[in-house]
């Protein structure tokens, strides 16, 4: 079982995935968190050369491409290994991800974006997408009060861009209603994580 969670910054997916861990867990199955970009060393070295602040240079069809070719290493080394030994994934990002960001944000294009995501996936699509809807603004100003997360150079976008990936998230749950399910992030996190259980356990 593949579940991916997404959303914008300071919507809780990190929060949201340790608490479906504790609870997957105690089904017994084997349950692996993995994040994007990264997951595994190829990939983090990659996220490295996306997010460092210097390299305020980066071309945004090269980083749609470096998301892309990070995902594939994370998918064949570390992700379907996992799903084919029977585990559940739980991934904090993937493909919507790009889609919203590189092609709606940035404006790449979605169905650009889609395009190069389906040759680095080859046919590997999440079973759930649980996507964390909240207002950009309350989102970075959790992330601020927090502190606990380095700031780097994608953060420095400014509020019109983060308005736009809440759109482009809202955008690509209307083009693929079945797999992804939209919850309102602007609550406990104990009631986001009870919601999210109810999509997941639905899929058990
Ligand atoms: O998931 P996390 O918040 O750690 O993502 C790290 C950074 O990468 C964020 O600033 C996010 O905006 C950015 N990102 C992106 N495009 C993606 C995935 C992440 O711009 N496809
Ligand atoms: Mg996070």
């Amino acid at each position: 079982l593949f579940i991916t969670i997404e959303g914008g910054e300071g919507a809780g997916k990190t929060t949201l995935i340790a608490s479906l861990r504790e609870q997957l867990e105690e089904t017994g199955r084997e349950v692996v968190t993995t994040r994007e970009p990264g997951g595994i060393p190829i990939a983090e070295a990659i996220r490295d050369v996306i997010l460092r602040k210097e390299n305020t240079a980066m071309d945004a069809r090269t980083e749609a491409l470096l998301y892309a070719a990070a995902r594939r290493q994370h998918l064949t080394e570390k992700v379907i290994p996992a799903l084919t030994r029977g585990a559940i994934v739980l991934c904090d990002r993937f493909v919507d991800s790009s889609l919203v960001y590189q092609g709606y944000a940035r404006g790449l294009g979605i169905d650009e974006i889609d395009e190069i995501n389906r040759f680095a996936t080859d046919g590997c699509e999440p079973d759930l997408t649980l996507c964390l809807d909240l207002d950009p603004e309350a989102g970075l100003s959790r992330i601020r009060a927090s502190g606990t997360r380095e700031i780097n150079r994608l953060d420095l976008e400014g509020l019109a861009f983060h308005r736009l990936v809440r759109e482009g998230y809202r955008l690509i749950a209307q083009r693929y209603p079945r797999r992804i399910v939209m919850l309102d992030a602007n609550r406990s996190a104990d009631e986001v994580a009870g919601e999210a259980w109810t999509a997941v356990r639905a899929k058990l």
